[in-house]
């Protein structure tokens, strides 16, 4: 937990970042521009026994400042997960990034990719680059556009395509990349692998 000033008294923000398979996630946000029908944030309060519900968005500050307590070495990467959707709070995934990149921590984005379509005026994948992203993880969800705007529910018309965009981007930046999908009794696993490899993306069920 950290506490911040806000409002000119001390309260507490909400869990920042937390430990799990020797990784270390980041929770920057608990917005998404999706809203899946299997998200965990509508279920629970948090994973591993750690309340992810932010009472309020965590600063640049914040986040550096917490970051600066821990050894990062011991961990395999940092991971911008949580609860919401890190892209939507881009210039702070950007620079937080960046000052892991200086001091030689591996970094990883959990992603729904609908990142372009929130920022048409910017080139997104170029900026993660320049940034040093080293990997990048897709939520790819769906093998077709009707499937995934059945459960993913996005709020933007053509985010299936655009995150298709964003993968074959990220790749072609010289990203690691991977596509995942959620285990779900109506998905076509084999149809999404496929998609995923022809793109020349990795793959993963979650
Ligand atoms: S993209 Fe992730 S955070 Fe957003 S609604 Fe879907 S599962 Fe939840």
């Amino acid at each position: 937990m950290t506490e911040d000033k806000f409002d000119g008294e001390l309260v507490d923000v909400g869990t920042l970042c937390y430990e799990g398979h020797d990784n270390l996630y980041l929770n920057i946000t608990n917005r998404c521009s999706a809203s899946c029908v299997f998200c965990i944030r509508d279920v629970s309060d948090g994973v591993y026994g750690y309340d992810l519900r932010l009472k309020k968005e965590p600063s640049l500050e914040d986040m550096l400042e917490k970051l600066s307590t821990l050894d990062l070495e011991k961990y395999r990467e940092v991971v911008f997960t949580g609860f919401g959707e890190a892209t939507l709070r881009f210039d702070v995934l950007l620079k937080i990034t960046h000052w892991l990149k200086e001091r030689g921590v591996r970094t990883r984005l959990d992603t729904n990719g609908h990142a372009q379509l929130l920022y048409p005026e910017r080139d997104v994948v170029a900026e993660l680059k320049e940034a040093g992203l080293d990997e990048v993880s897709v939520s790819l969800n769906a093998e077709s556009e009707e499937k995934y705007n059945e459960i993913c529910r996005p709020a933007f018309e053509g985010s299936y395509d655009a995150m298709l965009d964003f993968t074959r981007n990220a790749i072609e930046a010289g990203i690691q990349t991977r596509m995942t999908v959620v285990g779900f009794n109506d998905i076509d696993i084999k149809k999404c692998e496929e998609i995923a490899r022809k793109i020349g993306a990795d793959f993963h069920v979650r």
